[in-house]
């Protein structure tokens, strides 16, 4: 375990299992169509290259980059950096991200991506923190849901480090206050 960490929540062979579900049921719930995955940068990395290993489907890769987060607390104000690069009119698209907390960010991405008409629209998140919702976000596919401690690894970051780690682990109070250079 990485020395920052106080425990590890979700282990590497648990989110190998939980991410496997998630690729067969999306594999038999648009059993015959197209996908459309659209990872919210950077934190849908690691989860989504797994995701689109288990999904036995045609399927498209499309990111967006999306601001909100300082540190460990959002700004709350949501601004696209990254837009998507196709268009998703009549796809059948799924957000893929890392982890829902308030929920404005993927309210904000509902918004935006419908305007653009895809067939249909879905969530799929690796981790859902449902205890500090402030928008009632429809989720259709989650991995894991987790209790409200701020965690890493696994994509998620604090400060651009940890997102390398192989699981998801609680940040020791200790490390909060650390640096975020390259040192
Ligand atoms: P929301 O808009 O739902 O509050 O926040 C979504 C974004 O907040 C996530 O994509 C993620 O970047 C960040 N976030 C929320 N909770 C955590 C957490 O526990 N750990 C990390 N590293 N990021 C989080």
């Amino acid at each position: 375990m990485h020395k920052d960490l106080q425990e590890i929540l979700i282990s590497q062979a648990q989110l190998d299992e939980g991410v496997k579900k998630l690729g067969e049921r999306i594999s038999r719930d648009y059993a015959g169509r197209t996908v459309t995955l659209v990872g919210v940068l950077k934190g849908c990395v690691l989860f989504l290259a797994d995701l689109a290993k288990n999904v036995s489907l045609d399927t498209r890769l499309d990111f967006m980059m999306l601001s909100s987060y300082s540190g460990q607390h959002s700004t709350g104000v949501v601004r696209i950096l990254l837009d998507l690069k196709e268009s998703i009119e009549d796809c059948d698209v799924i957000i893929v991200e890392d982890i829902v907390d308030s929920g404005l960010t993927m309210e904000y991405m509902l918004q935006n991506l419908k305007t653009r008409r895809p067939r249909s629209l879905e969530i799929c998140t690796l981790l859902d923190k449902p205890s500090r919702r402030k928008a009632q976000v429809p989720i259709k596919y989650t991995g894991f849901q987790i209790p409200d401690k701020f965690v890493v690894g696994y994509g998620l970051d604090y400060n651009g480090i940890y997102r390398n780690l192989p699981y998801i682990g609680v940040l020791k109070e200790s490390a909060v206050e650390g640096n975020n250079t390259c040192r």
